[in-house]
C-alpha cells in the first residue's frame, strides 16, 4: 500500500525567509495538495546558538501572506505536536544512545580548546574516520575510562565508514551517489543534549511520517549522513524520498542568489521586510515593495518548472492541478528582477481591484490622502492598474485624483502655449461651468467641438489639459479623470494653471 503523501517544510528560525526558502515551502505544498496529503511545517530550532527572535513568527507570517496554510505546525498544531523541535528535546537522545550501542556512533569527549588547538595545527581537520583514532572518544579509551568520562561533557558522532559507497534516488536529479571517504563524522547529539540537525531532521521524519521529504540543493553533501542514519536506525523501508530542489541563481548565473545581491542589485531577496533584531538592520521584502502575494507565488513557482507549455501565469489552485516534480528543472534558476516585475504588472490587471484596495488605501494615508467614498477608489483603480507594477505605484497614479497637485509642471506646456489656447481653456470653463451633464463621453464631446470651433486640433490641447489636471505628463484618459474629480475641481485646475501660464 502506498504510504500517505506527507510532506515537510523544515526551517531553522534564523532570519527573513529568503525566496528560495519560500519556492521550497511553495513546492512542498503543490506537491501534498495534489496528492491530497498533509503540509507540515516543523521548526527546526535546535541550534540555541543560531536562534533568531521574531524569525518563526515572521515565517508564518510569510505563509499566511502567501497563501500556503500548513495542515500541521507549532501554530496550527497536529497529531505528532510538538512541531518545535526544542521542545522535543527528550526524543533524541535514546535514538543518539541506540546508534552508539549499535556500533554506530560512539561518545567523543574532546573538549572545545582541543579541538581548536586542533584545527590550528593540522590544516583542513575534520574529525573523522582518518583521525578519531588520535582523539579522546569510547573508541580509543577504556570501557572504564569511558564510563567516568561520560559523567563530565560529551557529544555523540557518527561513525561514517572508511570508504562506502551510498546511494538514493533524488525525485529530480536520478541516480545520486556518494563516497562516506570525504565526509566527516558528524555530531548528532551536542553536549548541551540538544540533538544536531542531522539526528533530529531524521528522527522526526520519521516519527512524523514523512513521504517526501523536499530540500534546497544546498543540502545535498548532507545525504549521505541522512541516508546512513535511516539505515542504522533501522528505518530504511520508511526513509521518505528525496528531491533537492535547484538554486536559485544571481541573475548573471553566477553563483547562489544572496540577500547581498538584492542590496547591491535593488531588488527584494525575502519574503517581507525582516529586520534583524541584533542589528536593527531591515531587508526590503516583497510584500512591501509591491507585489501580490499572487504574483509572488506564480513567480516563485516558475523558478525551476513550468507545465511544459508557454503559460506562465497561474493561480495557486492551477499550480496545485498542474505541478509536477518531474517538471522541476535540475539546473539552478536564474533570477530575472524584470520578469519577477512583469507577473506582478500581469497580476495587479488580472485579479479584481478590491483584492488590494484596501492595501492601495492604506499607501495612500501614509501619504495623507484620506480616502471619503470607497466606490470612488474602486473607480480609480480600475482606471490606473494597467499603469502599475508594483502596489506602490498606485501613489503617484491616483493621488491626483484626491488632491491638487502640489505642482504643476507648466514649463512643459509653454513652448507651445499661445492666446488661441489661453482663449480656448477659457471658452472651456466657463461652457463646462454651465453644463449639467458631467460623464466623461460628454465631456469629451464638448472639448471637441470647443476646440474645432476655435479651429485648433484637439490633439494639441489634450497634453496642456492632462497637465492642467494631473501636474505631469501621465495618468489615465483625461476625461475619465475631469469626470471623478468633478466639475468645481476642473475648473479649479484649469484656472490655476492659467494663472502660472499668464
Ligand atoms: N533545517 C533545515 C533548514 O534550515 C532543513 C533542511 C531539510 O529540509 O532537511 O533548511
Amino acid at each position: 500500500m502506498n504510504k500517505r503523501v506527507r510532506v515537510r517544510f523544515a526551517p531553522s528560525p534564523t532570519g527573513g525567509l529568503h525566496l528560495g526558502g519560500v519556492r521550497t515551502v511553495l513546492y512542498n505544498y503543490l506537491f501534498a495538495k495534489q496528492q491530497g496529503g498533509d503540509f507540515i511545517v516543523r521548526i527546526e530550532d535546535t541550534d540555541q546558538n543560531r536562534f533568531v527572535p521574531g524569525a518563526e513568527a515572521y515565517i508564518f507570517d510569510t505563509l499566511a501572506w502567501c497563501g500556503l496554510v500548513p495542515d500541521e505546525s507549532p501554530v496550527h498544531g497536529g497529531p505528532f505536536a510538538p512541531y518545535r523541535q526544542s521542545e522535543r528535546k527528550e526524543n533524541y537522545r535514546q535514538y543518539a544512545e541506540q546508534l552508539v550501542k549499535n556500533g554506530f556512533a560512539y561518545y567523543a569527549f574532546d573538549t572545545p580548546e582541543e579541538l581548536e588547538t586542533k584545527r590550528a595545527q593540522v590544516p583542513n581537520f575534520q574529525y573523522s574516520h582518518a583521525t578519531r583514532s588520535g582523539m579522546c572518544n569510547s573508541l580509543t579509551l577504556s570501557e572504564a575510562e569511558t564510563a567516568d568520562k561520560r559523567k563530565g561533557p560529551y557529544v555523540i558522532r557518527i561513525k561514517m565508514p572508511e570508504s562506502e559507497t551510498v546511494r538514493f534516488t533524488d525525485m529530480i536529479r536520478g541516480e545520486v551517489s556518494f563516497n562516506t571517504a570525504q565526509v566527516d563524522d558528524k555530531v548528532l547529539l551536542k553536549a548541551d543534549g540538544m540533538p544536531t540537525y542531522h539526528l533530529a531532521v531524521v528522527v522526526d521524519d520519521y516519527l512524523m511520517k514523512i513521504s517526501h521529504a523536499f530540500r534546497g540543493e544546498e543540502w545535498l553533501p548532507s545525504a549521505p549522513v541522512h541516508l546512513l542514519l535511516w539505515k542504522y536506525l533501522g528505518w530504511e523501508t520508511d526513509m521518505p524520498q528525496w528531491a533537492h530542489l535547484p538554486l536559485i541563481l544571481k541573475p548573471d548565473g553566477n553563483g547562489k542568489l544572496s540577500k547581498r545581491d538584492g542590496d547591491r542589485l535593488g531588488f527584494p531577496v525575502f519574503a517581507m521586510d525582516w529586520t534583524d533584531p541584533r542589528t536593527n538592520e531591515t531587508t526590503v521584502g516583497f510584500r512591501e515593495r509591491g507585489f501580490l502575494p499572487e504574483a509572488f507565488v506564480n513567480l516563485l513557482a516558475l523558478l525551476g518548472w513550468n507545465d511544459g507549455t508557454d503559460s506562465e501565469l497561474f493561480t495557486l489552485e492551477e499550480l496545485v492541478q498542474k505541478f509536477s516534480m518531474e517538471r522541476v528543472h535540475r539546473a539552478g534558476a536564474k533570477f530575472d528582477f524584470e520578469k519577477a516585475k512583469w507577473f506582478n504588472h500581469e497580476w495587479i490587471r488580472k485579479v479584481p481591484v478590491d483584492h488590494y484596495r484596501q492595501q492601495v488605501q492604506l499607501l495612500l494615508e501614509q501619504n495623507g490622502i484620506t480616502i471619503q467614498d470607497q466606490a470612488v477608489l474602486e473607480k480609480v483603480l480600475q482606471l490606473v492598474k494597467d499603469r502599475c507594477t508594483f502596489l506602490t505605484d498606485f501613489v503617484q497614479q491616483t493621488s491626483f485624483f484626491f488632491r491638487t497637485p502640489d505642482s504643476i509642471d507648466s514649463a512643459a506646456i509653454k513652448p507651445k502655449w499661445d492666446s488661441t489656447k489661453n482663449l480656448f481653456f477659457t471658452e472651456l470653463i466657463r461652457a463646462w461651468q454651465l453644463s449639467t451633464l458631467w460623464e466623461a463621453t460628454d465631456l469629451e464631446k464638448e472639448f471637441k467641438e470647443l476646440a474645432a470651433t476655435n479651429q485648433l486640433k484637439p490633439g494639441e490641447l489634450m497634453l496642456p489639459f492632462r497637465i492642467m489636471l494631473v501636474g505631469g505628463k501621465f495618468g489615465p484618459g483625461v476625461f475619465d479623470i475631469a469626470a471623478i474629480i468633478g466639475k468645481e475641481e476642473t475648473v479649479h485646475r484649469i484656472q490655476h494653471t492659467l494663472k502660472l501660464l499668464a
